[in-house]
């Protein structure tokens, strides 16, 4: 069954609408006729069986049938802080991001980012488009948010609200993620956080300074992994661990 995104406002008790690109990627791509049953979710996190009611040119109308209590978001909610890459690593960041599950996603400026912020950050418009076509494409049900950039020192308060800090170093020297799951009540964790260096990695201050607040600095193994890799690796491991993608019980 296919499942469409339209904002809240574009719903009414009964119906719901859709508009724009995907209007024509339905009836000319899709060929979906009157009648079909689709999955229809309000980017916040609720979703509906409906029913395709009218279909034209500007406009896709869909009755809703019925509120669906589907719900894949892992009980782990992981805040990926991705040192700033270069060029178009963050589009790769993002939607890997979404299919695992990521909650939100911060571009992070530490010391050795070798990127200019001209101002506001230009691409979040893009980013965030990103994360809703691979939200379509996973199946998720909510869109993770890609935040504007923040500094080290801002990231640095916002992590007191998170139950675990997990920062993968090339030079934790043996200490993995396994080791740190054998130190911490597995569950009490409900929010946790990834802080990723950028291509130069993280100077040793930086690390000091996590450490010093209790983060746990682990190795992914012996070989060096690109910035874009070692988001993937924690967030993969840690939804193993504490998450949702290592099967029940
Ligand atoms: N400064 C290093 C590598 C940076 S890789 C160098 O150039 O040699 C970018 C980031 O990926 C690192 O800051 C770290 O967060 C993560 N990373 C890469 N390989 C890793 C590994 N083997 N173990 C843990 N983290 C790793």
């Amino acid at each position: 069954m296919y499942k469409f995104f339209t904002p809240s406002d574009l719903f009414s008790d009964t119906h719901a609408t859709i508009v724009g690109d995907d209007v024509k990627h339905i009836y000319k791509v899709l060929r979906i006729e009157i009648g079909e049953k689709v999955i229809v979710n309000n980017l916040q996190g609720t979703e509906y069986l409906g029913e395709i009611e009218e279909v034209n040119k500007q406009q896709v109308n869909i009755k809703l049938l019925q509120k669906l209590e589907i719900n894949n978001e892992s009980p782990l909610e992981i805040y990926l802080f991705q040192g700033l890459p270069k060029s178009a690593k963050m589009d790769l960041i993002v939607q890997k991001g979404t299919e695992l599950g990521i909650k939100e996603i911060i571009p992070t400026i530490t010391s050795r980012v070798d990127v200019k912020l001209k101002g506001e950050f230009k691409k979040l418009d893009r980013l965030q488009r990103i994360a809703l076509e691979a939200c379509k494409q996973c199946k998720r049900t909510l869109i993770p948010e890609v935040k504007e950039p923040v500094e080290f020192k801002e990231m640095m308060e916002v992590l007191m609200e998170m139950d675990l800090v997990v920062v993968p170093y090339e030079n934790a020297e043996g200490y993995g993620i396994r080791n740190m799951v054998s130190q911490v009540n597995s569950s009490k964790i409900k929010k946790a956080a990834i802080i990723v260096g950028p291509e130069g990695g993280f100077e040793e201050e930086e690390i000091e300074e996590l450490r010093s607040k209790g983060a746990y600095i682990v190795t992914l193994g012996p070989r060096i992994l690109r910035t874009e890799t070692a988001g993937f690796v924690c967030a993969s491991l840690l939804q193993y661990e504490l998450g949702d993608i290592g099967g029940k019980f």
